[in-house]
């Protein structure tokens, strides 16, 4: 098996195939969680980039959500323990080229998040933007860009809300407000 390898596209992730060597690896690090957001795995968040094996071991390569992200040491640690766990050897290997792009949050997880009360992010680039629902106004915006116009509330689906705060409980993510509930959520911003 050494040298084999697996390369991920760049989007969404589509379902792994059978026949991928690795499949048991990859279903194994389906446990391991986003640190801050624990109902979403790093697979389904664009996270966890590829899976290799070679003479060495595995080497597992994860892109975090931005460069300096808190909580990239911690998952580093939670794919070495559910390795370990599962008797594997492997290595981490953190990759920050591409950087990591919020298109690649798999449609379930866009939809777990909103189940938990974040807002996904809105608007996608390029070819992508095909699924976004044609009634709401898509900014393609440049990255890092300003907020979008709508963020739907997650809790009561309203576009009435406003941004109150651009940094929220993570740097990663600001914190609105829906006029319509008051309830006030996190927006995961489009990177
Ligand atoms: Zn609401």
């Amino acid at each position: 098996m050494a040298g084999s390898s697996v390369r991920l596209p760049q989007g969404p992730l589509a379902a792994m195939a059978d026949s991928d060597p690795l499949a048991h690896v990859w279903t194994l690090l389906e446990s391991v969680t986003d640190p801050e957001i624990p109902v979403v795995s790093l697979r389904e968040m664009g996270v966890l980039r590829a899976i290799t094996q070679s003479a060495a071991g595995l080497q597992i390569t994860i892109t975090p959500t931005y460069s300096g992200c808190p909580a990239m040491d911690q998952m580093e640690d939670d794919i070495r323990l559910a390795l370990q766990q599962a008797g594997l050897q492997g290595e981490v290997i953190t990759r920050l080229a591409p950087a990591w792009s919020s298109d690649w949050i798999t449609d379930t997880a866009r939809d777990k998040l909103r189940a938990y009360g974040i807002a996904p992010p809105q608007g996608r680039h390029c070819s992508a933007a095909a699924a976004t629902p044609p009634a709401q106004v898509v900014q393609l915006a440049p990255r890092r860009a300003a907020p979008p116009a709508l963020v739907p509330c997650p809790q009561c689906g309203s576009e009435d809300t406003t941004e109150t705060s651009h940094f929220g409980s993570t740097a990663c993510k600001a914190l609105y407000r829906c006029l319509a509930c008051r309830e006030p959520f996190d927006y995961f911003k489009p990177y």
